[in-house]
């Protein structure tokens, strides 16, 4: 029997228009060799497993996704979430070693969603699909929103709920009046994303939203036309936008707007509220004068810190692949 399951139809879309752009087996170089390099380090995929599967990418002619035609069945999904990409692992090869901005961009979306519902944010519901460790919510939490998260791994679902989170099944999810939905670096590993994206909106209040964020495919075609294996994450030519097993659909915008028409949702453009940074002033002369009758010096500086808000042309593009989708 095979471990792997054939996508007979766009997973974006639906149509069976599309056209094999690439294919090679998982057991032979260069993917094998790809595999190796990418796992090893985080725990290792089981190769007899892989025995028989291709990487085969396709593109649809309605929506130009390009996905993996074959992709593992649930059985192989949990095996290499779960055991060839190692939690131990990973927690001390990234979770520990993330750098500020890791953070203040978590952060950054929290402030960014919360000031467009205007409303408290005790009154809010914001869930995460896919939420991993739970890094994000917290964040949210922190501003004071009702957090809740889900995620296959139980490892992380354990780690999430230490941190206060509430954790829900994919049944909990229609009917649940979420304010909005976060999925970020999720919509690129699912087996059957349209399929995923009706369900959460089911999930969704009406003028509810959804965000999702996906490695950026619009690129795609001078990557594609070159497929250089050798080439290093994070540099222009490489494939980790199509990665093996991981990444079976590498959108572009165009692609996510369509698969979210399918689901009834509209593209919306949320603004980012201008960031704030906090600035230390020059101590004035009063505050020079309290400082030296009865404040020590260093609350007497944080008194008088000013907060002024960045410059508003810094907001980013409503491009690329960091989207959101209101329900009507
Ligand atoms: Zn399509």
């Amino acid at each position: 029997m095979s471990n792997f399951v054939i996508r007979e139809s766009c997973p974006g879309c639906g149509n069976v228009n599309f056209e094999e752009i690439y294919s090679g087996s998982f057991t032979d170089n260069p993917v094998k060799k790809y595999l190796h390099d990418f796992y090893d380090p985080q725990g290792g995929v089981d190769f007899e497993y892989l025995a028989g599967g291709n990487y085969t990418l396709c593109e649809c002619n309605n929506c130009s996704l390009i996905f993996q035609k074959e992709i593992l069945n649930d059985e192989g999904m949990k095996l290499l979430y779960e055991k060839w990409i190692d939690p131990e692992k990973i927690i001390s090869l990234f979770e520990q070693t993330y750098p500020l901005n890791y953070y203040t961009g978590y952060l950054s979306v929290s402030f960014q969603i919360t000031n467009f519902f205007n409303q408290k944010p005790a009154s809010l519901r914001f869930f995460d699909f896919g939420m991993g460790w739970g890094n994000w919510l917290l964040t949210a939490k922190a501003l004071g929103v009702n957090v809740f998260g889900a995620e296959l791994s139980e490892e992380r679902v354990k780690y999430a709920k230490k941190n206060g989170i509430t954790a829900i099944t994919w049944d909990e999810i229609p009917g649940s009046n979420f304010d909005y939905i976060n999925t970020d670096q999720v919509f690129e590993h699912l087996p059957q994303p349209l399929e995923t994206l009706k369900h959460l909106a089911s999930g969704l209040r009406k003028g509810g939203v959804v965000r999702i964020c996906v490695p950026d495919g619009n690129v795609n075609k001078a990557v594609l036309s070159k497929m250089d294996w050798e080439a290093a994450k994070g540099t222009s030519d490489s494939l980790n936008i199509v990665a093996p097993l991981e990444h079976i659909n590498c959108y572009t915008t165009q692609s996510l707007v369509k698969m979210a028409k399918e689901a009834g949702l509209n593209w919306v453009y949320i603004p980012h509220y201008p960031k704030l940074v906090i600035e230390e002033a020059p101590l004035s002369i009063s505050a020079k004068i309290k400082s030296s009758l009865q404040l020590p010096k260093d609350i007497a500086r944080k008194v008088y810190r000013t907060i002024r808000p960045l410059d508003i042309s810094t907001i980013e593009s409503p491009q690329g692949t960091n989207l959101f989708f209101i329900k009507p």
